[in-house]
Order: structure tokens, then C-alpha cells, then sequence
């Protein structure tokens, strides 16, 4: 009897390994046609400096929406990319495509913002990579200020030596490097000294109880001064309430992201934030006319 359960426990565990598999295969059959099927997208969510009370930019963040499978979770489906190599090629389409939105913004006057794309460790230790970037940022007319490039610790620790070269090459074309998720990788301040950065951005997992948990407050008021010690900008990520945004201020925290400012949008949406709707304010004045 004890043998039938043994067998039929085996057997369980063998069909959710086999449905992972199915459903890992059908994610990377999705991405590898992504581009081609035109389920691919991007949106880009503000990035607002808080101590001159202004957007400073935005991240750029990949989508793909499948008829089948939905839209797909970034959690889910970059580490599968980054596994079958389909990084490389879908990375390099969000690239190009925040680069153009980037110069679009700039050709309607709005040349301060920065684009954030997020970047790969698999895209960052090719050797064409420095060359992949020059060609976008020729092809689609940005300047290379207006483009900054996240990476993770991570990324630092699987590629050391050749990771400070290329951002060092990146950084020397006028391109900024922000840190992104800091104080989750196996972060040694080593590379803080010894990288190529400019910006740091603090992860969520140390906003989210920075206004109840006191250690949390300490964490994130260390990782501003540390930055700043070494003239580097802090952005925090991930702010979703105002007394967050409050203690953040308190310790001279330069940026945020975060649902307490905006959502990512679709490129139409983030028009609409920066050239309000000339409708809706008339339709705001006439609410305020009424109630007077
Ligand atoms: P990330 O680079 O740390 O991006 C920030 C994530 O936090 C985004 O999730 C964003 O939507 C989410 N977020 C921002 N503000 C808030 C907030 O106030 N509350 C909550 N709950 N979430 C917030 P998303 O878009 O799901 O992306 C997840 C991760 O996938 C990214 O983390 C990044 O590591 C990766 N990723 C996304 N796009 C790309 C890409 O084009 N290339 C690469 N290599 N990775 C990407
Ligand atoms: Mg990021
Ligand atoms: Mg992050
Ligand atoms: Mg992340």
C-alpha cells in the first residue's frame, strides 16, 4: 500500500515538473516570435526628482501580450529569456524603441528626461554590446545623456572585470549607469568604490515598511548618505504612499518611483502627463465655476 503512495507522489511531481516545462516552452516559442507577431511593447514609468519637485526621467519596461497566454509577468518571462539567450534580441527592441520615444519626447521640447532601460548581464558580456548602443543612439538621433542603462549587482558580480570595461566605455560616450535593486544582490560596498555608476536606486523590499519598521528607515537613510558620500543621486523605487514619499524627503532622497506618482504607461498615456489634456482642464474649470 505504502508503495501505491510513493508511486502516486512520484507521479504527482513528475506531471508539475512536466507542466513547468510545457508551460517554459511555450514561453520561450512566444518570445522567440515576439518581435515578428508584434507582442512586444513598451512601457515607461515616471521617475520624479523630489528635491527640485520635477520629472527627471523615466524607466522603460518591457511587455508581451500574447493571444493566448495573456500579458506575460517580466518575473516570469526575462529570466526564461535571458536562459534561451532571446534577451540579446528582445533587450536590443526595447532599446531602440525607448530611445525613439525618448527623442520623440525631445522633439516636443521636453529634452531634460532621461530613459532608464534595464540591461541583461547576457547583453552586457557581449562584445558587441558598446557597439549595439553606439548604432541605436546614431540610428535614432538621442543624445547619449538622455539614455541611462540599469543593471543589478548581480550582473557586477557574473561578469566583474569585463562589466567595469564596458560601463566604463559606456559611461565615456556621456551615458549614465544607474544601479538598480541595490542592497538585494550580494552587494559589497568593493563595487560601489570600484564601478562605473552614477546612480543608485534602493530597492522596494526596503521602502515598503520604511514608515513602520525602524531598521528599514535606518537601511534606507544609510544607502541615501552613502551615495551622496560618494556623489552618486539615490532614487528610491517602488513609493506607493505619501508617508513613505515624507520619510524619503526627510533624508534627502534625490528621486522616486513608484504608483504614488504614476503607474508605467503606455507611450500615449505619458504624453497625456506631460501635455495635460487642454479638455479636461476646461472640464476641471467648469467644475470648480460650478461649486463657486
Ligand atoms: P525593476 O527594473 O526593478 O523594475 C521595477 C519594477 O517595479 C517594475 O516591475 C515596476 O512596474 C514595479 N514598480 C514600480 N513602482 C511600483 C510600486 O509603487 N509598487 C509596486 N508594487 N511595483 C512597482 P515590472 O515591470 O513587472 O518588471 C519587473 C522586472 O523585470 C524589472 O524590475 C526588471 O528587472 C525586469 N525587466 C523589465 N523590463 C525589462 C527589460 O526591458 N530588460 C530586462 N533585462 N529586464 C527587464
Ligand atoms: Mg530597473
Ligand atoms: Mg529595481
Ligand atoms: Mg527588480
Amino acid at each position: 500500500k505504502s508503495k501505491d503512495t510513493g508511486k502516486n507522489k512520484y507521479t504527482l511531481f513528475d506531471v508539475t515538473m512536466e507542466e513547468e516545462l510545457n508551460r517554459n516552452s511555450l514561453i520561450t516559442e512566444v518570445l522567440r516570435h515576439a518581435i515578428a507577431n508584434s507582442e512586444i511593447y513598451v512601457v515607461y514609468q515616471p521617475q520624479y526628482n523630489i528635491r527640485k519637485e520635477k520629472l527627471s526621467g523615466f524607466e522603460a519596461l518591457m511587455r508581451i501580450n500574447n493571444p493566448k497566454l495573456g500579458e506575460l509577468n517580466p518575473d516570469e518571462f526575462i529570466p526564461i529569456a535571458e536562459e534561451s539567450g532571446m534577451i540579446t534580441e528582445l533587450g536590443e527592441w526595447v532599446l531602440r524603441e525607448s530611445c525613439r520615444f525618448n527623442k520623440n519626447l525631445i522633439d516636443h521640447g521636453f529634452d531634460t528626461l532621461t530613459v532608464s532601460v534595464n540591461i541583461s548581464s547576457v547583453q552586457l558580456s557581449k562584445a558587441n554590446f558598446i557597439e549595439i548602443i553606439e548604432n541605436i543612439l546614431e540610428e535614432t538621433d538621442l543624445p547619449a545623456r538622455n539614455l541611462e542603462l540599469e543593471v543589478t549587482e548581480s550582473t557586477l558580480v557574473s561578469s566583474l572585470t569585463n562589466a567595469s570595461v564596458q560601463l566604463s566605455s559606456l559611461q565615456e560616450l556621456g551615458i549614465m549607469i544607474s544601479l538598480d535593486d541595490f542592497g538585494t544582490g550580494y552587494s559589497s560596498l568593493n563595487y560601489l568604490t570600484n564601478m562605473p555608476i552614477n546612480t543608485l536606486k534602493i530597492d522596494k523590499s526596503f521602502i515598503n515598511n520604511i514608515c513602520s519598521n525602524d531598521k528599514d528607515a535606518r537601511i534606507a537613510s544609510g544607502i541615501i548618505n552613502l551615495a551622496h558620500s560618494m556623489k552618486l543621486e539615490v532614487i528610491a523605487e517602488g513609493v506607493e504612499k505619501s508617508e513613505q514619499l515624507e520619510v524619503l524627503r526627510k533624508h534627502k532622497c534625490d528621486m522616486i518611483q513608484g504608483y504614488i506618482y504614476s503607474k508605467p504607461l503606455l507611450p500615449h498615456a505619458f504624453f497625456d502627463i506631460l501635455i495635460p489634456d487642454p479638455f479636461k482642464e476646461d472640464c476641471n474649470a467648469l467644475t470648480a465655476a460650478s461649486k463657486m
